[in-house]
C-alpha cells in the first residue's frame, strides 16, 4: 500500500510516498522558503524554483507539482503529520469534517503548528480528492500519561477552562524508536522500560513503560524541557513577568525570545545547530562550549528523573539529528550513569553508522545492564503505517458482538511459600465459588491488608495459586492504605510497593506486588480476530449507552485460548459508571471528538 506522508511546516512542506509494507520510499519533495519563493527538490533529481505566489498559495503550488509529478504513481493514502492532537486524539484518524474542525479548535494551544497543517490538509484534499487523507498526531502517544504526570499543579478550574496540562510530542517519534529499539533487543516494547531521547531541532525525553508513554519532557507546547536549537526549554515561569515588567518585552516578544532566539543558538550567539556549536566548542569558544554542558546537563538530569519514575530502566535510546549522528553528545549524556547500570562502550559508540539498512546500533559495554541504543527515526513510516493499518482495518466489514463487563473488586493472588505462611504448611486453597474465567476461583480463605494508614479486613484470596504474590486494589483502596501502587498490568510487579498481610496461621511482608490493575478485557484468539485486535492492544470501550453512558480509555487486550470474553474494571470505575457486573460494553475507538465510532470487522 502506497502512502504519501506530508508534513507542512510555516516554512517547508516534506512529502514522501512510500510503501508501507516494506518502509521503502518511491518519491519525495523537500520545499523550502516558501513564503517567499518555494524552491522544490525531487527525489528523481530535479529542483523547481518557484515563483512567489505568496503564502496562500504557496503549499498549493507546491503540492500541485508534487502531484504533476506523481501522475504516474499510485497513491492510496494521504497521511498529514498534525502536531496538536490536545485531548481529543490518541491516535490516528481518518480526516473527517469534525476532525477538520477540531484541529481547528485547537489551534490556541499550536499557534505555529495547527493553522498550516489545517491548510496542508485542505489543500491535499482538493489536489488528491480521489483517496482518503488521515491525521497523525505528535501528541497521540503521550495520551497514555497519567494524571500525575500530565498535571501542572495550577488552580484546578482554570487549567480546566484553558485546557492547561502537559501534552507532550514527538510521540509518533518516540513510539516508533522504542517499538525498533525493542525489536532489536529481541523484545516486547511491554516488556521494556526506556527513556527515549529525540535530539534533532527540537528535543525531548520520555519515559516509556512498557509501551506506554508515562513522562514526557515536552509540556502543553513544545517549549518545555530539553535545550533546544532555538528553544529555551525549561526556565522559571517567573521570568516571563520579570521580562515584561523589567525588560518591557511583551508577550508576543518574550515569546519569541524564548522559542526562536534562545537554546543552543541563544546561549551560543553562533547557530542553532548543533554540529556548528561543536565545531566552535571544540576552537575554545566559550559560549559554545558552555551551550554543550547545558544541553547535555539537562539530559542527563532527565535521565535520573525518568529512571526514578519507572524505578529503573532497561534501555536508553537516543535518536533525532543530534541522537544518531553526535558521538560526542551520547558520551557527555550517557557517560558517568553507572549508578543507573548503563556503562557506554567509547569505541562503540563512536563508530555508530546509521543507515537503513542498519537503523539501530549497541553501544554499552557487555556487561551493561542497560542497553544503550541509537536508533534511527523514520517518522514519514511510521506515519506510512499507521495510516495503512487504517485503511486496512476500514476495508473490513461492520458490526461488533458486545462485551460483558465485570467488576473486580480488590483481591490478592498468592505464591505457595505465602499460602503456607498465611495459613499453616501445606494449606490448599479451597474453592468458594468459580469464576468466569475458566479455572480460576474466589477461594474460601481471605486476608487481612496492613498499610501504613488504615487495613483493610477480608481481602479475597483468588486461586489457584501463582508463581508471584499480587495485591490489586482500587485507587480508593490505595490511599486508605496509605501506598502509592502503580497501575500495572496483571503480573507486572517490579518496582511496586509491598505491605503485610494477615491469614487466620500467620502474617507475611510482602516485598512487592501491589499494582492498581491497569483495566483490560480478556478474550480468546478467535474473539480477537472478530474485534481485529491483538493481544496487548489499548482500545477504548464504551460501557452503557445515553446519558449514562461512560467511555473507558486505555483498555488493555489479553488475549489467550484460556480467556473467557469478559471487560475488567475496578470498584471505582463501576462506581463511576454506575453499573454493575454483567453490564455489557461495546468495544470501540474513538473518532477523535468523543464520538463513538464503531470498529468494523469482518
Ligand atoms: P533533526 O531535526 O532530527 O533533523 O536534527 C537536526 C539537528 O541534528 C541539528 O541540530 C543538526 O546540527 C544535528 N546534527 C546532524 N548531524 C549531526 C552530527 N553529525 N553531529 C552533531 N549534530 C548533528
Amino acid at each position: 500500500m502506497n502512502i504519501l506522508t506530508l508534513n507542512a511546516g510555516s516554512s517547508s512542506l516534506k512529502a514522501a510516498l512510500l510503501d508501507a509494507a516494506t518502509g521503502r520510499t518511491l518519491f519525495d519533495m523537500t520545499a523550502e522558503r516558501l513564503l517567499d519563493a518555494p524552491v522544490l527538490q525531487f527525489s528523481d533529481g530535479t529542483t523547481i524554483e518557484l515563483e512567489s505566489k505568496g503564502p496562500e498559495r504557496a503549499i498549493a503550488v507546491c503540492l500541485e507539482a508534487l502531484a504533476d509529478k506523481l501522475k504516474d504513481h499510485q497513491v492510496d493514502g494521504v497521511a498529514h503529520r498534525v502536531v496538536h492532537g490536545g485531548e481529543a486524539f490518541d491516535r490516528a484518524v481518518r480526516i473527517t469534517e469534525e476532525v477538520e474542525a477540531t484541529i481547528e479548535s485547537l489551534i490556541p494551544l499550536a499557534p505555529l503548528h495547527n493553522p498550516v497543517n489545517l491548510k496542508g490538509i485542505r489543500v491535499a484534499k482538493d489536489v488528491f480528492p480521489d483517496v482518503d487523507h488521515f491525521a497523525v498526531f505528535d501528541t497521540a502517544f503521550h495520551q497514555s500519561l497519567p494524571t500525575r504526570a500530565k498535571t501542572y499543579a495550577l488552580p484546578k478550574a482554570l487549567a480546566k477552562k484553558y485546557g492547561i496540562r502537559r501534552y507532550g510530542f514527538h510521540g509518533t517519534s518516540h513510539k516508533y524508536v522504542a517499538a525498533t529499539a525493542a525489536a532489536f533487543l529481541g523484545a516486547e516494547p511491554s516488556d521494556l522500560r526506556i527513556i527515549s531521547c529525540h535530539l534533532g531541532n527540537g528535543c525531548s525525553v520520555t519515559a516509556i513503560e512498557y509501551g506506554r508513554s508515562i513522562e514526557t519532557s515536552m509540556g502543553m507546547t513544545p517549549l518545555e524541557g530539553l535545550a533546544m536549537g532555538t528553544r529555551s526549554g525549561d526556565i522559571d515561569p517567573s521570568i516571563i513577568a520579570y521580562l515584561n515588567r523589567e525588560a518591557g518585552l511583551n508577550p508576543q516578544e518574550i515569546d519569541d525570545i524564548l522559542n526562536k532566539k534562545s537554546g543552543l543558538l541563544g546561549m551560543s550567539g553562533i547557530s542553532n545547530d548543533m554540529r556548528a556549536i561543536l565545531d566552535a566548542s571544540t576552537q575554545g569558544n566559550a559560549d559554545a562550549q558552555l551551550a554543550v554542558q547545558v544541553f547535555t546537563h539537562r539530559l542527563r538530569k532527565y535521565i535520573g528523573a525518568y529512571a526514578a519514575i519507572m524505578g529503573g530502566v532497561d534501555a536508553i535510546v537516543f535518536t533525532g539529528g543530534i541522537g544518531e549522528n553526535s558521538p560526542i553528545i551520547r558520551h557527555r549524556v550517557a557517560q558517568r550513569l553507572d549508578y543507573l547500570g548503563a556503562v557506554i562502550y567509547e569505541d562503540f559508540n563512536n563508530s555508530v553508522e546509521l543507515s537503513d539498512t542498519h537503523p539501530v546500533a549497541e553501544f554499552n559495554m557487555r556487561h551493561s545492564r542497560v542497553k544503550l541504543l541509537a536508533v534511527r527515526t523514520n517518522e514519514q513510516l511510521a506515519m506510512a503505517r499507521e495510516c495503512a493499518r487504517l485503511i486496512q482495518k476500514e476495508d473490513s466489514v461492520n458490526t461488533l458482538p458486545t462485551i460483558p463487563v465485570a467488576i473486580s473488586a480488590r483481591h490478592i493472588h498468592l505464591r505457595q511459600e505465602t499460602v503456607d505462611a498465611l495459613f499453616g504448611k501445606g494449606h490448599e486453597l479451597r474453592v468458594k465459588k468459580w469464576l468466569s474465567q475458566p479455572g480460576q476461583f474466589a477461594a474460601e480463605e481471605t486476608v487481612t491488608v496492613v498499610g501504613p494508614r488504615n487495613q483493610i479486613e477480608r481481602v479475597r484470596v483468588l486461586g489457584p495459586v501463582r508463581t508471584v504474590d499480587q495485591l490489586e486494589i482500587s485507587r480508593t483502596d490505595e490511599f486508605f492504605l496509605g501506598i502509592d501502587a502503580p497501575v500495572r498490568e496483571s503480573g507486572k510487579v517490579d518496582n511496586t510497593p509491598g505491605c503485610r498481610i494477615i491469614g487466620t496461621a500467620g502474617s507475611y511482608d510482602l516485598e512487592d506486588g501491589v499494582i492498581c490493575a491497569w483495566r483490560h478485557i480478556h478474550m480468546t484468539p478467535q474473539d480477537a480476530e472478530v474485534f481485529a485486535v491483538q493481544d496487548r492492544d489499548v482500545v477504548e470501550v464504551t460501557v452503557g449507552s445515553g446519558e449514562r453512558a461512560l467511555t473507558f480509555g486505555n483498555v488493555l487486550i489479553r488475549v489467550s485460548p484460556k480467556y473467557k470474553l469478559e471487560m475488567h474494571i475496578d470498584t471505582d470505575e463501576g462506581n463511576a459508571a454506575e453499573i454493575n457486573s454483567g453490564d455489557e460494553g461495546v468495544l470501540s475507538e474513538t473518532s477523535g471528538l468523543g464520538v463513538l465510532v464503531k470498529r468494523r470487522v469482518g
